[in-house]
């Protein structure tokens, strides 16, 4: 029998994990079986509402990683949606004062419509959200927060005293399953956008929430046949194919990211580096307590407010101005730029690090740092 996700390191299961039948004969990888409708006799007739052997086999990678029954969707805003739906009319759902902006825009559209009561709390304010555990329908986490990467104590929050079926859900997008399990630290889902990090190539969009309990699993499995908000066989044989190098991924551009904000932190254009693998970063305890790694995502100010920091994106030249995150290639914004979050500091750039060399990277940002300095707008040329 081939071993099981606790029988090898997350790395190792990252290759083994989700090849579907190993029988005599049978490929060695699951391709996309692009089918909508199978031929009677077996439980398997719609792929609306059966998984097709490639959904299968990218859950069973991710439940095995996450420690869960996994179950895939079309986008993370869809497994977003299927957990706030399992919600009853008049719940009350708690919120973190910065998380992913369709997150928060999906929930004020509940709040603002009756649908649930909607409250925030800081990301590090680990004693509300301890007692909001007594009360709520729903604790939304999400940790590191995106964009200002703050890391909230999911261990200390996940162990409180609950009311009996209040959810606790993670958005783990950020920090992967490699950096953090939330369900054996007691969260009873773990949410990912797959488009970020696991699907790794800016090539798709995909997501999957992975449930502690079979019933819950059983629930969501329901909401997407329902919704219909199933996944592509396309998306999920990619995103499978990308989940085998996460580990390997991951540690590249981790290691790249804190050379990066060591650097930022010590350039005189850069006002505040958000990084929590740096020192001094508010939530740095948290995040060394927590978190397998400081991660691949940084947040810094530039000098010179919204137009030097649009100015520094579009002048970078290995670095895409891009939005998203956790690609193979690197990817900077300028997050206020967006409609929603106007209420982000004006200069803040998100900066996604790739797998690029770390001096190229560097050299792109220490380039762009002094071809939009204050002094250079005088200069000819
Ligand atoms: C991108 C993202 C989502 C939404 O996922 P999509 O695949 O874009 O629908 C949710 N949470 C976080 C933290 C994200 O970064």
């Amino acid at each position: 029998m081939t071993a099981g996700p606790r029988d090898v390191s997350d790395e190792t299961w990252a290759v083994l994990g989700g090849r579907g039948r190993q029988a005599a004969g049978d490929p060695l990888n699951v391709g996309p079986v692009l089918a909508s409708n199978f031929v009677h006799g077996d439980e398997r007739y719609y792929s609306r509402e059966h998984a097709t052997e490639t959904w299968e086999a990218f859950e069973a990678l991710l439940g095995g990683w996450e420690r869960g029954d996994a179950v895939a969707f079309s986008s993370g805003m869809a497994a977003v949606a299927a957990v706030f739906d399992l919600l009853p009319v008049g719940a009350s759902v708690v919120l973190p004062d910065d998380c992913y902006q369709r997150v928060m825009h999906l929930a004020e559209h509940g709040g603002r419509t009756g649908r649930w009561m909607l409250t925030r709390l800081a990301v590090t304010d680990t004693k509300a959200w301890r007692s909001a555990a007594r009360t709520a329908d729903l604790l939304w986490l999400e940790s590191p927060s995106n964009p200002l990467l703050a890391v909230a104590d999911v261990p200390a929050i996940c162990a409180a005293p609950r009311r009996a079926g209040t959810l606790v859900a993670v958005d783990n997008t950020l920090a992967t399953p490699l950096a953090q399990r939330p369900l054996e630290l007691g969260a009873d889902l773990a949410v990912h956008s797959a488009t970020k990090f696991i699907g790794g190539h800016a090539d798709l969009l995909l997501g999957v929430a992975a449930a502690r309990s079979p019933a819950l699993s059983a629930r969501l499995r329901e909401r997407r046949a329902l919704a219909g908000a199933v996944p592509g066989a396309l998306e999920t044989f990619l995103a499978l194919r990308g989940a085998r190098t996460l580990p390997l991924r991951l540690r590249q551009a981790t290691a790249t990211a804190q050379i990066l904000a060591e650097r930022l932190a010590a350039h005189p254009e850069v006002e505040l580096t958000r990084y929590p693998g740096l020192p001094d970063h508010p939530t740095h305890a948290v995040a060394a307590e927590t978190l397998g790694g400081p991660g691949a995502m940084i947040s810094f100010d530039v000098r010179g407010g919204a137009d030097r920091a649009d100015a520094l994106c579009r002048s970078l030249r290995i670095i895409h101005h891009a939005t998203s995150l956790g690609g193979v290639e690197s990817t900077i914004e300028r997050r206020a730029s967006h409609h929603g979050q106007e209420h982000l500091p004006p200069s803040l750039v998100r900066l996604s690090v790739g797998c690029e060399q770390a001096e190229d990277l560097w050299g792109d940002l220490a380039d762009a740092l002094a071809a939009t300095g204050r002094r250079s707008t005088s200069r000819p040329g």
